[in-house]
């Protein structure tokens, strides 16, 4: 048991007396005084206030019903529909047998008979109320995580505001701990092994708060969070998580990300607090050079302008705010180059903050779901495109889009891409999918349902970022899909690192194998281009040959 919860549980309670007769009031406070802090009210309007003033922290309230300006079976009825304060146990006060039977019916935890008792059955009676009282508040929330023995969440909550209550004078900080990348842990090394590593983390955070006065829970999957008095806690935090992991994972130091929201607002709900400290720790999420980050005027800046471009989106799009851009593709096995396609790429021309890119806006899309409204409109204006380039050139070029994970669990997806190419008056083996390939790799098996769907139907898919999302060999025989684009982080060592060049000409071995072709991604040079082209690699994407263009331009290349 930590130290706060012993504390907590030989802390003197509160409790009210609400009595009109000064003498009672007296009587009672003498009895309660040695075990419990009393507080007085004389009538029913005099004990909400106190109440209210004291922001319901108080344990028993012992109620009389007959007073003048508010009795008590007003004040009870107040108090009941109160969603914060409702729960506080009452214990009527009463001489009158009826009174006794209508008080209990309508919902109080026990009562007194006047005149007072001996002062030892009062006192039993108060302390069991109170006792039951908070035991089922607390055994509501089933305490602890199964798999670490940290507090689960609920628990979390619930004793936080306890530990506020302690330590009203002292600021705080909120800790949250992060797993980078433990989705590839689970399904690479399997969820046992996934498992060992949570409750690793979790003795790393029980070592820790040895030394530290707080609390700390697993909030769900691989998120935990800790509530301290404040202090100089990260480093030391971090490395005993670490240490506690190293048996078991070999790059332990680099796979925790740890986010401090310090001397956290009182003003601020819990809730909040814990979000400040995750926003904190997801700033840097993928980063791998960093462990450690507050939540501070960076992170509140990032908040503000992300919050603005979620605001400004749906007039972005009635205004035509959004530009797409088109990124040439050539067939390079050939005697020379030819362009085969286009991947539509979408840009975002703000009016106050000027041209942004889409690294900046389309994680924080995805992260909403508001992405599927981006996506539907870029692949309207893509389909009309190569309609538009047909009539002009009489040339028909494909044209791929990107198609986020969130837009495959929209069910209607394959009913909704035929009817945007037939009203651009376009075949759907001429409009080309990009899936990413953790897509795949992170979903359930009716993400690739729907693909083999949209397949049927005619589209070509192209499976984007291969080589970032951990598909196994013998996933790739049973994925749906016509192209393999390569990732960029391939190509780029391609002409410097022998070990990557033998990589990508076994990536091309297995595509052969699988019968389905190869855009290699980001080729901005020539040698990488040459050295492409003799691997037998089929299509090429990269600045060299050109970056990504507006519509008009992109007619140069036809
Ligand atoms: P992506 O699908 O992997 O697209 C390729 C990115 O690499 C593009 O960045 C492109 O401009 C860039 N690129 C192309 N050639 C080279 C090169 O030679 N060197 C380097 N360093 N970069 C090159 P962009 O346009 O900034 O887009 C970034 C990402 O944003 C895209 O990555 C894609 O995931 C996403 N995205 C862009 N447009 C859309 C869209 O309409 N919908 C969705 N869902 N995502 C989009
Ligand atoms: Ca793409
Ligand atoms: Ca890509």
């Amino acid at each position: 048991m930590s130290d706060f919860v012993k504390k907590r549980l030989n802390k003197k309670r509160r409790v009210l007396i609400v009595d009109d007769e000064e003498i009672n009031r007296l009587l009672l406070q003498n009895i309660l005084a040695q075990d419990y802090d009393v507080m007085l009210a004389s009538n029913g309007e005099e004990a909400l206030e106190i109440i209210h003033r004291e922001n319901g922290k108080i344990s028993l309230i012992l109620l009389d019903l007959m007073m003048p300006v508010m009795d008590g079976f007003d004040f009870f009825e107040i108090l009941k529909k109160d969603p914060d304060y409702g729960k506080i146990p009452v214990i009527v006060l009463t001489s009158d047998k009826e009174a006794e039977v209508k008080s209990l019916n309508l919902g109080v935890a026990d009562f007194i008979p006047k005149p007072y008792d001996v002062p030892e059955v009062i006192l039993v009676r108060i302390a069991r109320t109170i006792q039951l009282f908070e035991d089922k508040n607390i055994i509501k929330a089933t305490q602890f995580d199964d798999r670490t023995g940290l507090f689960n969440s609920e628990y979390f909550y619930e004793y936080s505001t306890f530990f506020d209550e302690f330590n009203a004078n002292d600021s705080k900080d909120v800790i949250a701990v992060n797993v980078n990348r433990f989705h590839v842990i689970n399904a690479m090394e399997g969820r046992a092994f996934g498992d060992q590593v949570l409750s690793c983390i979790a003795k790393g955070i029980k070592a820790y708060l040895e030394h530290a006065e707080g609390l700390a829970c697993r909030h769900h999957a691989d998120l935990f969070y800790l509530y301290l008095k404040s202090g100089d806690h990260e480093q030391a935090l971090y490395e005993s998580i670490v240490s506690a992991l190293s048996g078991i994972l070999e790059d332990a130091a680099g796979r925790i990300r740890i986010g401090v929201y310090k001397n956290a607002d009182d003003s601020l709900e819990f809730g909040k607090k814990m979000d400040y400290a995750l926003l904190a720790c997801n700033s840097i999420n993928g980063d791998y050079n960093r462990q450690i980050a507050y939540y501070d005027e960076t992170i509140i800046k990032k908040e503000q302008y992300e919050e603005k471009l979620i605001h400004d989106l749906d007039r972005a799009l009635e205004q035509h705010q959004f530009v797409v851009y088109f990124q040439p593709k050539y067939e390079i096995l050939g005697e020379e180059p030819t362009l085969c396609s286009a991947e539509a790429l979408i840009r975002w021309n703000h009016p106050e903050l000027g041209m942004i890119s889409p690294g900046v806006f389309i994680p924080l899309f995805e992260n909403n779901g508001l992405i599927s409204k981006v996506d539907r409109y870029v692949w309207k204006v893509a389909a009309l495109q190569v309609a538009r380039w047909r009539d002009t050139f009489g040339k028909i070029i494909p044209v791929s889009v990107n198609v986020s994970r969130v837009d495959m669990l929209s069910r209607g997806l394959t009913e909704e891409m035929k009817g945007i190419v037939k009203d651009a008056g376009i075949d759907a083996d001429v409009f080309h999918l990009e899936v990413t390939e953790s897509a795949y790799t992170d979903s359930q098996s009716d993400l690739i349902e729907r693909v083999a769907g949209l397949r049927d139907a005619g589209f070509a898919i192209e499976m984007d970022d291969f080589g970032t999302g951990y598909s196994s060999l013998n996933m790739l025989t049973s994925l749906p899909f016509d192209i393999l684009k390569l990732d960029m982080v391939f190509v780029r060592k391609i002409h410097t690192d022998e070990k990557a060049l033998r990589l990508v000409g076994f990536i091309l071995d297995i595509a052969k194998f699988l019968n389905v072709k190869v855009i290699a991604e980001g080729v901005e040079n020539k040698e990488q281009y040459e050295l492409l082209k003799s691997l037998g690699c089929d299509a090429i994407q990269g600045y060299y040959f050109s970056k990504p263009v507006p519509a008009e331009e992109f007619a140069k290349f036809i």
